[in-house]
């Protein structure tokens, strides 16, 4: 098959195109035909190579696929059936699998990270149980914009957050995947939404998608928006990922009892947090890592009767994978930037 892969980590370049092996399923696996493969930060992560992690070289990225079967050694799943995957593998034995807390396995892996060859590639080999059956009126450029996103933000919402209806919830960088699926999952569950974003055009798509207010984070101070925006109170739920360059800023845009959530840091690890405000005004901060296969499937419920869309940015060739990841690195997509697959 062809794939694109990296033998060394580096810039864009290091991606190359290349005639590999076909994936051979192990025992309870399934092959499918890649059609689609949207992109997420994580692979830029893994090609510039990560302090603590070790990526096995030659690598294929690749977390978010659609596509269809190809041959089902497992379970009851037919050749050609139109499918999703769900981004997290994991052994589905243990007691966390079995709990349904699946991103808790010894053995979780995200597909395309570290040990599991990924979706930048015709074909992807991976466990039945990941397989998510899709409409006939769902194209493979949406589903594969699907998955890891709006698992991500369903379970720092609605699981982490335990978002309730009427509240409010500031989601920071709404062009990005899971700030995208975040305002549309918590406008869905009938929160007020503010989001921000770095330009006026992300500002107007966002409000679009749901934002009852934007912020743009470039010029206006989060904060100070939020304050005036809530008559001083602020906001019940942050959903964080941007990490240093706005960490403050969301901690001090929390109401009392509020929650901060986050899954990411694009901009740096390092948050520094007033602990006289953490505990006098009862605030929780929440650490978030993909999510469960169950809260997944619920998602793609509201995905497939059209209360969730994801919001596709741009599509190109799969050979011109390097190319996309410059666009991401940039910021300057809105929703996902898709990969598609001949
Ligand atoms: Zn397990």
């Amino acid at each position: 098959m062809k794939a694109i892969r990296f033998h060394t980590h580096g810039g864009p370049e290091v991606l190359r195109l290349e005639e590999v092996p076909d994936p051979v399923p192990s025992a309870g696996e399934v092959l499918v035909r890649v059609r689609a493969c949207a992109l997420n930060h994580l692979d830029i992560w893994e090609r510039q190579g990560l302090p603590r992690v070790q990526i096995p070289l030659p690598h294929i990225s690749g977390s978010d696929v659609a596509g269809e079967v190809v041959a089902a050694s497992a379970g009851d799943v037919r050749p050609g059936q139109r499918v999703m995957l769900q981004p997290g593998v994991s052994c589905g034995r243990c007691a966390a699998c079995l709990a349904g807390r699946d991103f808790e396995c010894a053995r979780y892996e995200v597909l395309g990270y570290r040990n599991h060859p990924g979706g930048y590639a015709e074909l992807v080999a991976v466990p039945v149980q990941n397989l998510v059956p899709i409409p006939d009126e769902i194209d493979f450029v949406r589903a594969a914009a699907f998955p890891l996103t709006f698992l991500t933000a369903w379970h720092m919402l609605m699981t982490r957050a335990r978002l309730e209806r009427g509240e409010d919830v500031l989601v920071v960088a709404a062009g990005s995947g899971v700030g995208q699926a975040a305002v549309q999952i918590a406008a869905l569950h009938g929160a007020r939404v503010f989001a921000t974003a770095g330009s006026d055009a992300k500002l107007e798509r966002a409000r679009a998608l749901g934002a009852a207010d934007v912020i743009n984070h470039h010029t206006q101070d989060i904060a100070e928006e939020i304050k005036r925006l809530t008559n001083r109170r602020g906001v019940d739920v942050v959903i964080e990922h941007v990490g240093e360059a706005t960490w403050a800023k969301s901690v001090r845009s929390l109401a009392r009892g509020g929650r901060l959530v986050t899954c990411g840091a694009t901009t740096g690890g390092r948050g520094a947090l007033d602990l006289h405000a953490l505990f006098a005004k009862q605030l929780s901060i929440l650490g978030s890592y993909m999510g469960a296969k169950g809260e997944l499937l619920q998602a793609a419920r509201c995905f497939f009767s059209g209360q969730l869309t994801p919001v596709v940015d741009r599509t190109y060739p799969l050979a011109a994978a390097a190319d996309a990841q410059r666009r991401l690195e940039r910021s300057e997509q809105f929703g996902k930037i898709v990969l598609e697959v001949p």
